[in-house]
């Protein structure tokens, strides 16, 4: 690729490991009229193109490689989103109107509506539908520039059927170019039949689910929804105590309706804690001092129709390592757009352009532990980029709802948009 017009490279500018944060946040290392050479779906030089054309190897083989001119464009990292519910069946209509007219969250799962209406949908499914389901989603993400995906079960909630979930994510990703890291989410919320008995179906994901996702490589991590109407901390602890012990690593839904303390947490070493709404000063301060990402969902906010989003602006001041995402999921954020995520985190979360798109890639990429190939454009990482039909790279938010996507680079193969 050469002639970008702008290539933003995300590359940390000091030596400093981790995810970035504080004022490291803004820097996206920017390389005008640039060039990026992938070989075999690597990364392998990064530069100007006046010194990527004067490479002797590249003089040499330049017939051999296929050249994109990327004049007028903009280049990144492709975004990593790191928290979606991929496997669902069909949307959340009714729950949408009752919204609208004035039902909260509460009061739509007291109804029957929620996470536990889509149940039946994944249970009844078989996994070839779910399989393509999934396919045509991550395809669609790939469209907006996504190439690497954190999917998650969480809509059957019976062992079968969480594990269902799972494989069809394992043979959509298969056939993907891009990058699908997988979440068991068995503990989403209690189902209908455990209502009162919370415990016991706590000890099925502990028991049953954990373990057989493990055996059969089908998660990398575990994650629990842990708020009110979902899992208590308690429950939480135990469910991570039996991820580790399975060599699982733990993510967490966490602070969305009120606020839980997170220090009991800690000790698992979690990726990230997701939405983060409601957190204590206490926790900031410890958030600051770890590499565990914050990842702010706001397309949930934004469909909720909430006044209230979360204090990015704060968390970032604090140094707290901050991460985007879109929350991908039929009841409260329908959308598999980043750059629409970021512009919500612009505009309702008072992030700057430049700090939204290291939320959207390299702290994604750290948020899912593969920050090591993803998330920035340097020699040796994954051939994973994004190009913009823009000049300026603040215009990915600015135009919101606006597809500019161009076309996507998954592992080196590149996916034009239909
Ligand atoms: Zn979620």
């Amino acid at each position: 690729m050469v002639n970008i017009g702008q290539l933003l490279t995300v590359r940390s500018g000091e030596a400093q490991s981790g995810p970035r944060r504080g004022p490291g946040q803004k820097n996206l290392g920017i390389i005008e009229d640039g060039a990026v050479l992938c070989l075999g779906g690597k990364i392998v030089s990064v530069g100007s193109t006046r010194e990527a054309l004067r490479d002797p190897w590249l003089k040499k083989n330049r017939k051999k490689i296929k050249e994109i001119d990327c004049s007028g464009k903009v280049a990144l990292p492709g975004f990593v989103d790191s928290h979606t519910h991929l496997v669902f069946v069909g949307p959340r209509l009714v729950d949408f109107e009752k919204r609208i007219e004035g039902a909260s969250y509460g009061e739509i799962a007291a109804a029957g509506g929620g996470i536990r209406s889509s149940l039946e949908g994944v249970r009844e499914a078989t996994r070839t539908a779910l399989t393509a389901k999934v396919l045509s989603v991550l395809w669609e993400m790939a469209a907006y520039g996504t190439t690497t995906v954190e999917a998650k079960s969480g809509y059957g909630l019976t062992v079968g059927s969480e594990l269902k979930s799972l494989e069809a994510i394992r043979e959509a990703a298969s056939v993907w170019p891009g990058t699908v890291v997988s979440t068991l989410l068995g503990a989403h919320v209690v189902p209908r039949e455990f209502q009162g008995c919370s415990l016991k179906y706590v000890e099925i994901v502990c028991k049953e689910m954990v373990p057989r996702a493990a055996r059969r490589k089908l998660a990398q991590f575990v994650d629990v929804f842990c708020d009110k109407g979902a899992f208590t901390a308690q429950e939480a602890e135990q469910i991570f105590e039996a991820a580790i012990a399975n060599g699982l690593k733990v993510r967490a839904h966490m602070g969305q309706l009120s606020e839980t303390s997170l220090s009991p947490f800690l000790r698992f070493h979690p990726a990230s804690f997701d939405h983060m709404d409601y957190v204590s000063e206490a926790d900031v301060e410890q958030l600051a001092e770890r590499d565990t990402v914050a990842t702010l969902v706001p397309g949930a906010n934004y469909f909720l129709g909430l006044e209230r989003y979360p204090n990015a602006r704060h968390l970032i001041d604090s140094n707290v390592p901050v991460a985007l995402a879109t929350d991908y999921n039929p009841g409260t954020s329908p959308t598999i757009s980043m750059p629409m995520a970021m512009s919500l985190a612009c505009t309702h979360m008072k992030m700057s352009p430049a700090e939204a798109i290291a939320a959207a890639t390299i702290n994604g990429a750290w948020a899912l532990g593969v920050a090591a190939q993803k998330g920035s454009i340097e020699a040796g990482k994954d051939a994973d980029l994004a190009v913009f039909d823009v000049e300026d790279y603040r215009e990915i938010p600015y135009w919101f709802a606006a597809n500019h996507c161009a076309f996507a680079v998954l592992n080196g193969e590149v996916s034009t948009r239909n």
